[in-house]
């Protein structure tokens, strides 16, 4: 787990061919912006911008997912997914909005996907503070003000609101729980379980301690209908 996005993250400066790009689909009316611009391939300076806000990001998050922090050395861009935090399909007047841009690990962007962000849905400029947001943001909020990543169990606990929702809207309960349909082995639930509850007694707030109460619980619930479906298999 890296700690190298000890606070927010550096914006995007735009340059050359790509800030006139930027500034002319700004200039343009509120109803000829679409989220499904971003995907025109056939624009080649579109692709320019895209690479230019992908390479700027990569360093400024030291290759590290703002939701997961997981670290990610790869510099092939399909590892990679460009993250609008306000979704660009609701909101495609922020699509170059510096501050509306990160990179994400595909599993946070797959969860993320175009869930609700914004405290005032219906806002038309872009809001800057984190007050406005519902989820911690990268780049108006500091991370460890809001989420605390515990040890090599790979645990997120929420020290706030904002972290939680955070947690639950990028599904980062995944590293607890596992990937796939949250099926667990006997093996993994053992390891886990004792992991929490060590995770349990170092909590550092009531928060903490209902968050892995419930993980527990959902694990327990899982694990036990796993066993149970085990057992039915072998009749
Ligand atoms: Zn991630």
């Amino acid at each position: 787990m890296s700690k190298a996005i000890a606070n927010s993250i550096k914006s995007v400066v735009y340059s050359g061919a790509s800030a006139q790009y930027v500034e002319n689909y700004e200039a343009k009316q509120q109803f000829a912006k679409l989220g499904s611009d971003w995907d025109d391939e056939d624009d080649s300076l579109l692709a320019e911008v895209k690479r230019e806000i992908k390479r700027h990001y990569l360093k400024a998050q030291n290759y590290t997912c703002a939701y997961c922090r997981q670290k990610i050395v790869v510099e092939h861009n399909g590892a990679w997914d460009t993250e609008h935090v306000a979704p660009k399909d609701t909101y495609p007047g922020f699509m170059f909005v510096p501050e509306n841009l990160c990179l994400s690990c595909k599993d946070c962007n797959g969860a993320k996907s175009n869930k609700p962000v914004l405290v005032n849905k219906s806002r038309r400029t872009f809001p800057k503070k984190s007050k406005d947001y519902t989820i911690c943001h990268p780049h108006f909020d500091v991370y460890s003000d809001h989420i605390r990543v515990v040890g090599e169990a790979v645990l997120y606990l929420p020290r706030t609101k904002k972290g939680q929702a955070l947690i639950e809207m990028c599904g980062l309960l995944r590293f607890v729980y596992g990937f796939a349909d949250y099926e667990v082995s006997d093996l993994n639930i053992g390891t886990k379980v004792v992991a929490l509850g060590t995770a349990l007694q170092n909590a550092q707030s009531g928060f903490e301690q209902i968050a892995i109460a419930q993980m527990l619980r959902t694990m327990v619930d899982d694990g036990l209908r796993a066993a149970a479906r085990k057992q039915l298999e072998k009749i």
